[in-house]
């Protein structure tokens, strides 16, 4: 599996199999398919509801614990320094690890920052203690990120962010290109811009990405993965379905060339998918508490 080096050293491998809407009596089965297929690399978070069935997998499978990448994210409820080590204690607890590959910070709370950093911080402590071996953030925008490097010591490993060709955030991927940050994209192959209901046009039916797919002999989604990884990003794909999480791994045998890379990237929207990180408040999603473990 190719990997990226994150910005302290720590190999991470580029794909992984994501879990958000995985439901909890199905993600022991993805897990388990992905590791046999070969994947090396799980992204959950506390608030999937399913950290216990992922390390549940990891831990039936052949595989051994220390070959395998997992990822997960504090939720924003556990913002706050204790509150967000006790949330760490919860997640590790859940996922049967006594240390956690990276940890991230699901959102900022753009209106309630010095609870951010309070988070932040607790990362921090956690990485010096060697609880987790890498720290970062999800969804931070330029000012957000700019804010957060004044005021902590550690730069973030990782930015997971929603990327895909409609929607590329061109000026948040410069700026970690910048800082040594890794982008990792979330909904690769397009999720967000077909699964959230009507009236959305999936990535994975546009013409320009099928006509790609034909060239190569390969699908959409697969076009669309290739797309990030050859751009230096790491891409997190979700399935549930063992055909699906093979076919999304299967992308490490072709190349897309210039014109077909910049033809992709013609298809920026300028339409996000996801909530607008600005307006993530703790009165809008904070209502959402982490159980114990
Ligand atoms: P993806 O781009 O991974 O798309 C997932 C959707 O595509 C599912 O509906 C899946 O259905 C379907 N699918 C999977 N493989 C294929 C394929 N080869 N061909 C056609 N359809 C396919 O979207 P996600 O939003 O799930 O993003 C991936 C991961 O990123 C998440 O699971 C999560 O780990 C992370 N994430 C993080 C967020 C954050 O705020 N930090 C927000 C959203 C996601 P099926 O399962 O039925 O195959």
């Amino acid at each position: 599996m190719q990997t990226l080096t994150l910005n302290n050293g720590v190999p991470m491998p580029t794909l992984g199999l994501g879990v958000f809407q995985t439901p909890p009596d199905e993600t022991r089965a993805a897990v388990m398919a992905a590791l046999d297929l070969g994947y090396r690399h799980i992204d959950t978070a506390a608030v999937y509801g399913n950290e216990r069935e992922v390390g549940q997998a990891i831990r039936e499978s052949a595989v051994p614990r220390e070959e395998v990448f997992v990822e997960t994210k504090t939720w924003i409820s556990d913002y706050g320094y204790d509150e967000t080590l006790r949330g760490f204690d919860k997640s590790a607890a859940k996922l049967g690890l006594d240390q956690i590959d990276l940890l991230i910070l699901h959102q900022a709370l753009p209106a309630d920052f010095d609870k951010t950093l309070a988070a932040y911080r607790a990362l921090e402590k956690l990485l010096a203690e060697g609880y987790v071996r890498a720290i970062g953030v999800s969804n931070f925008m330029v000012d957000h990120l700019t804010a957060l490097l004044d005021a902590t010591t550690v730069v973030p490993a990782v930015n997971q962010l929603e990327i895909h060709p409609y929607f590329q955030q061109r000026a948040v991927l410069d700026f970690d290109d910048r800082h040594g940050i890794v982008n990792q994209a979330w909904s690769p192959i397009g999720g967000i811009t077909f699964y959230t209901g009507e009236g959305r046009q999936s990535v994975l039916d546009d013409p320009a990405v099928t006509a790609i797919a034909g060239v190569h002999g390969k699908s959409p989604a697969q076009v669309l993965l290739r797309w990030g990884i050859q751009q230096g990003r790491s891409v997190i794909p979700k399935s549930t379905r063992p055909h699906r999480i093979a076919e999304n791994i299967d992308v490490f045998d072709f190349t897309l060339d210039a014109d077909e890379v910049k033809a992709l990237n013609a298809l920026e929207s300028g339409r996000r998918g996801g909530p607008e990180p600005e307006n993530v408040t703790l009165a809008a999603y904070g209502h959402i508490l982490i159980p114990e473990a």
